[in-house]
């Protein structure tokens, strides 16, 4: 066979790309409680289910104090009652830069992948490296931006931006990749940025408190900063958090193992992953990186069969295992791949070790709370009217996430309709345009000789 050697010398960082997509959670940023684990004044977006809070508190601090380990959370409760939404909140609860990593069960039931291959990459993505990098940095404030087409509209766009900081200004030349982010980003006069000199990428640090005396027209989303001062370029040490998984995908990219579908990344060499570890290793010691154990969260974890509990059991144990959280609907349940039925269909052996935790259904004005949280994340405002029609949705539908989806699309209904905010005319029209899994279940039902049917 091919023999494959990877020096660690060679082993790729800066790639890496950092961003982590939370979608339908974004709005959680804690537990919401207090030191005593009561509710808190600050919910950090979380509504109701405090029984499931405090035991969740209760379980940040074992593992804060370094007590968990070797030991599994399982949650239980109904489809919609916020299993995903408080594993999220652990994590966030240890430290707002936890990994959070999260996968239904079925997803290692793949064509391409052996099942013990998914679930090492869940887990390689729940462990964050923080690096900190020596890096030369250009940060000022932006006097200008200037990009030009060529006059035949053919080749590169050319461009300038003028930075300053307190004591001096000078103008760059910049290239096409830059002028893309600075197009995409809307990157303008008064913003404070910082370009990294070795690859040309720019970070908007905030907007220059400079710039913006007198103004009351910020937006809140963008923090006020200072503009910078001396020298316009820094040598700076920057710090990022990134997960083992992307540094194992982009060296295994660079080895050459490519993968048809682009964002998939196919089974990773060991001999890349022993690679990553050892550099990982080797910079841990001059302590220029650090270990983060993040939440790898288990939807539907009674799909899981033998084999994969077994892995789990194992990985657990590892110095630098992420927190596995389990989350399932099912009571008693045959494990599936064997005869035995065990409580949610976990083995015994798995079962003993983890920390059970119940979720259960919200009252009508939990969910119009949580409703309102989510319109507020998403920047959208719900007339009164819209809020009660959204919370009858969810009666009908008993999908809290079905009601939340609706938010977005009723906003780009009010858009089209230059209404100032959601009404209930815009949530009706959002409903009649995207079925929910109930409407479709009756439609297959009452049509089912109009599809195709999978038996
Ligand atoms: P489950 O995992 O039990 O199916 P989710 O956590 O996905 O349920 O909940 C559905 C949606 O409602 C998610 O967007 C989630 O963030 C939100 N949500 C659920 N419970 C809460 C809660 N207690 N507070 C705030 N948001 C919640
Ligand atoms: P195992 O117990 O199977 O040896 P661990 O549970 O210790 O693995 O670690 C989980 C994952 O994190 C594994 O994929 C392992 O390769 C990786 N890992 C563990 N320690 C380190 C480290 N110091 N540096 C980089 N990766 C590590």
């Amino acid at each position: 066979g091919m023999s494959l050697t990877v020096s660690t010398s060679d082993i790729i960082v800066n790639e890496v790309p950092k961003v982590e997509r939370i979608g339908a959670h974004s709005h959680i940023y804690g537990l919401g409680l207090d030191d005593s684990l009561n509710a808190a004044t600050d919910n950090q977006g979380m509504v109701g289910q405090i029984k499931a809070r405090r035991a969740a508190g209760l379980i940040v601090k074992m593992i804060k104090d370094g007590k968990i380990a070797g030991r599994a959370i399982l949650i239980t409760g109904e489809p919609g009652t916020g299993k995903t939404a408080l594993a999220m909140g652990i994590s966030k609860a240890i430290s707002a830069q936890t990994p959070f990593v999260s996968m239904t069960a079925s997803e290692v039931y793949s064509v391409d992948m052996s099942k013990t291959e998914i679930l090492t990459q869940a887990i390689r993505k729940a462990i964050g490296v923080t690096i900190a990098e020596k890096k030369t940095v250009i940060s000022g404030e932006v006097v200008s931006v200037e990009t030009e087409r060529p006059q035949n509209g053919i080749g590169k766009r050319t461009g300038k931006i003028t930075l300053k900081t307190t004591d001096m200004e000078a103008v760059f030349d910049i290239g096409s990749k830059m002028i893309e982010t600075v197009i995409r980003d809307r990157i303008s006069a008064g913003d404070v940025i910082r370009i990294d000199k070795t690859n040309g990428t720019i970070e908007r640090l905030g907007r220059s408190a400079l710039r913006n005396r007198g103004f009351d027209a910020v937006s809140n989303s963008v923090s006020e900063v200072p503009c910078p001062d001396g020298e316009l370029e820094k040598h700076v040490e920057l710090v990022d958090t990134v997960a083992l998984h992307e540094i194992d995908a982009i060296n295994s990219r660079a080895q050459g193992y490519l993968t048809v579908f682009s964002g998939d990344t196919g089974e990773i060499k060991s001999e890349i992953r022993e690679a990553v570890d050892k550099k990982i290793n080797e910079w841990r010691e001059q302590e220029r990186a650090r270990i983060v154990p993040g939440v790898l969260f288990i939807d539907e974890v009674h799909v899981l069969d033998l084999e994969c509990f077994a892995f789990l059991n194992r990985a657990m144990e590892g110095e630098f295992a992420p927190i596995i959280v389990m989350a399932t609907n099912r009571g008693m349940t045959q494990i599936r791949g064997t005869s035995f039925v065990s409580a949610h269909g976990v083995p015994v052996d798995l079962l003993d070790r983890a920390l059970i935790v119940k979720t259960v259904p919200y009252s009508e004005e939990e969910v119009k709370q949580i409703l309102i949280i989510r319109a507020r994340a998403e920047n959208v405002t719900l007339s009164p009217g819209a809020l009660v029609g959204l919370a009858k949705i969810f009666e009908k539908t008993n999908s809290l996430r079905y009601a939340m989806q609706l938010i977005t699309v009723s906003d780009i209904l009010r858009q089209r309709a230059k209404a100032a905010e959601i009404q209930p005319e815009h949530v009706k029209k959002a409903y009649s345009m995207f079925h929910d899994v109930h409407r479709v279940k009756k439609l297959l039902e009452d049509n089912g000789e109009q599809y195709i049917t999978y038996t």
